[in-house]
């Protein structure tokens, strides 16, 4: 057996790893390349293999850096079975629709700009560019799935058998073993997928993964802890509170997939136990909504806190002062709305989408707050918010900054150094010969390392984009 890594290596975007057997390719996700624009685009449109070569895919998780190319190989010619958890595939649905849109709005941007360019200076590159992939292409994309529930064992290949166990991160998220069966011994491979950290809202806690002879894992916070869970609610409860007693309003940039239902949730156990005044709650983002109905869907993959809300005949993402908004006519009227009242809405860096029509409107108001609830990367709009800079640019304006600016940190989807080294504990002891890890910054994956080596005496490999190793 032969692995190949083909994204999420030393970066933490583009998760792809190909693995060999037995004369047949098979791909452990197809994710986006998320970067600098040219080279996204070249990393995302050229494959490094033909797409028809690919036997099966199987896909860890639905977020976008994880499945988000995989269109891309359908436009190419793949028409195999893509497996994974019902969840994910239905979540597949409004994201990667999302995606191809997000896709053919930015190459009409971009021809749009070439041709006035070249009304000016007729020799200028005036090549009209193609989306990576259209709606067309996701659509293709769907009738590929293969829904396979969470610890249910699939031939996917002579020999080749595909299981999985909750890694949660996100709803419908796994890790995945993968058992090679032709010839003498078999031999397993794990993939860790994203890791979650036990006690995020919604979802179960990450599962351990049977034993393995070779683990990929990731190590997006490979040197860092994170702060205890339990202080979420009434860091959460105390900045809704001040923000009502002053009139304000909370504006709440939040990726629409997972983090804002997570906010949601724990608003309406805050509203049920009294904690926080009651005022008018607005989630802003039609895919949001759209994802809101999939996690709906899906009570099956609930923790016991969340399941309680079904018990007492609860909808766990809905109570009588919150409010879905998909049409733009309405997001518009809450810019006349008088507050307190908080909005919920994308992007979760504040890069695009409604949120930055909320901002503008609210950001130089002493009154407001603005509550950043997950990772900004550089060089975004909300890490110069978090950083509480004194202007910021938006819509190409500089804005004062004058609104309360809290975080809250806590509800990142994955695992830290010690919850990562707790979660691949139970494999150390059991025949595990070597550690790949991916989907990491190299500080981040050095770091990792380090402590796997000294922790468990395993040995610990950073691969590159592009290499490849034999596996027996
Ligand atoms: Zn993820």
């Amino acid at each position: 057996m032969k692995l190949t890594f083909w994204g999420a290596a030393q970066t933490v975007t583009g998760s792809m790893h190909e693995i060999a057997y037995e004369g047949r390719r098979y791909l452990l996700d197809c994710g986006q390349y998320q970067g600098r624009r040219e080279e996204s685009k070249e990393r995302n449109s050229q494959l490094p293999f033909p797409a028809p070569s690919i036997a099966a895919v199987m896909l860890s998780h639905a977020h976008i850096d994880h499945s988000g190319n995989l269109p891309t190989l359908v436009k190419n010619g793949y028409n195999g079975p893509i497996y994974t958890t019902p969840a994910s595939a239905d979540l597949c649905v409004p994201m990667l629709t999302d995606s191809a849109h997000l896709q053919e709005m930015d190459a009409i941007f971009v021809n749009k700009r070439r041709s006035r360019k070249r009304l000016i200076d007729p020799a200028a590159d005036g090549d009209q560019v193609e989306p990576l992939y259209t709606t067309e292409d996701a659509e293709k994309t769907f009738p590929l799935f293969r829904q396979v529930p969470m610890h249910t064992p699939t031939e996917v290949g002579p020999g080749l058998t595909y299981s999985t166990v909750d890694a949660g991160h996100m709803l419908g998220s796994t890790s995945i073993v993968l058992e090679a069966r032709n010839g003498g011994k078999p031999l397993r491979i794990g993939f860790s997928g994203d890791i979650g950290r036990p006690g995020l809202p919604i979802i179960r806690d990450p599962e351990p993964m049977p034993a393995v002879d070779y683990l990929i894992m990731e190590s997006t916070y490979g040197d860092r802890l994170h702060q205890d869970l339990g202080s979420v609610k009434d860091k959460f409860a105390d900045i809704v509170s001040r923000t009502a007693a002053r009139g304000g309003k909370i504006i709440v940039p939040s990726f629409a997939v997972g983090r804002t239902q997570q906010i949601v949730l724990v608003l309406h156990q805050l509203t049920k136990e009294g904690r926080i005044p009651s005022i008018p709650v607005f989630v802003d983002s039609p895919l949001a909504v759209n994802v809101t109905e999939v996690f709906r869907k899906h009570k099956e993959l609930f923790d016991d806190e969340t399941a309680q809300f079904l018990t007492d005949g609860e909808d766990p993402f809905g109570f009588s002062r919150l409010r879905y908004i998909r049409d733009v006519n309405e997001s518009k009227a809450l810019n006349d709305l008088r507050g307190p009242f908080m909005v919920i809405s994308a992007s979760g860096m504040c890069e695009a989408g409604r949120i930055l029509h909320h901002l503008r409107n609210n950001i130089e108001n002493p009154r407001n707050t603005v509550l950043i609830t997950g990772f900004q990367a550089e060089n975004t709009l909300g890490r110069k918010i978090v950083n509480k800079q004194r202007e910021v640019p938006i819509f190409g304006e500089p804005m004062r900054l004058r609104a309360e600016v809290a975080k809250l940190n806590e509800l990142s989807g994955h695992a830290d150094q010690h919850e990562l080294l707790n979660w691949m504990k139970p494999l150390a002891g059991k025949g595990l010969k070597r550690v790949f890890l991916v989907h990491g910054e190299p500080q981040q994956q050095k770091a990792l390392a380090r402590a796997i080596q000294e922790t468990y005496g395993l040995e610990v490999t950073i691969p590159a984009r592009g290499d490849s190793f034999v596996l027996d």
